[in-house]
């Protein structure tokens, strides 16, 4: 999508801040704004969009909220525009309207990311979550004494996501009882926990997979992230505990 939009950023379907555009633009805009109120926002379009995303249960934008639309609880009625979560154009459609109907542009989102985001930007500056990779975004867990640990979120190659998204003030703020939780329960029991880490990197992936499940609740693997929240900070965990606490 990047590489798509490199070779359209000059088109007068781009808004960027040329005044000799801005007619062209405004024409073009008008009709896919059209385009996308009269058929893209409609109850049928979005049951079939979030039909895509059954397995995305969070946020892709924050890993912190659930996402799931409320049709799901069927005895509460058929009103899919009303319940469904947001739809996200990861690149505005405000600047880029030819992007509004794009699939690889669209993504459920949680209310608060999509509001924070809004009209933001995003060409050259931040990642979409379609291509976020693994450690991109990473958790760091600082000491502040032998109990608590404070939460930082740090990104490689200068990404914005994290700025754009105020998630190193969310995550320190909201979920550092989470963090703490785990902390005080693993330094409960260190010579039992020592050796289920030093059990847990001689078994297969899926077995990992199990063992990690019943002890942290969430997901082990990459690819799982986006069926649970916090499933990105808690790993980071697990690989902080390993390295750092548990020694
Ligand atoms: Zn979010």
């Amino acid at each position: 999508m990047k590489s798509f939009l490199d070779s359209k950023i000059t088109s007068p379907l781009v808004h960027r801040l040329d005044s000799e555009k801005t007619l062209n633009f405004k024409k073009y805009q008008k009709k896919f704004e059209d385009l996308y109120k009269n058929e893209l926002s409609s109850s049928s379009f979005k049951k079939s969009f979030f039909n895509i995303f059954t397995d995305v249960n969070a946020c892709p934008y924050c890993n912190r909220n659930f996402i799931n639309p409320i049709y799901k609880a069927k005895q509460l009625g058929k009103d899919y525009k009303k319940w469904s979560p947001d739809i996200e154009h990861f690149y505005p459609k405000s600047i880029y309207p030819f992007l509004s109907l794009s699939i690889s542009n669209l993504l459920p989102s949680c209310t608060f990311c999509n509001k924070i985001k809004s009209n933001y930007d995003t060409y050259e500056t931040c990642k979409s979550p379609y291509e976020m990779k693994d450690n991109d975004i990473s958790f760091k867990f600082l000491p502040l004494d032998n109990q608590k640990r404070l939460i930082s979120v740090e990104s490689k190659n200068n990404i914005k996501n994290i700025e754009l998204f105020n998630l190193d003030d969310l995550y320190h703020d909201v979920h550092s009882n989470y963090v703490n939780n785990i902390f005080l329960n693993i330094n409960k029991n260190p010579i039992e926990n020592r050796k289920y880490l030093k059990k847990f990197f001689s078994l297969s992936l899926d077995t990992q997979d199990k063992l990690y499940k019943k002890k942290f609740c969430n997901y082990y693997q990459e690819r799982d992230f986006n069926k649970q929240p916090l499933s990105k900070m808690t790993k980071d965990l697990f690989f902080h505990i390993k390295e750092n606490e548990l020694k």
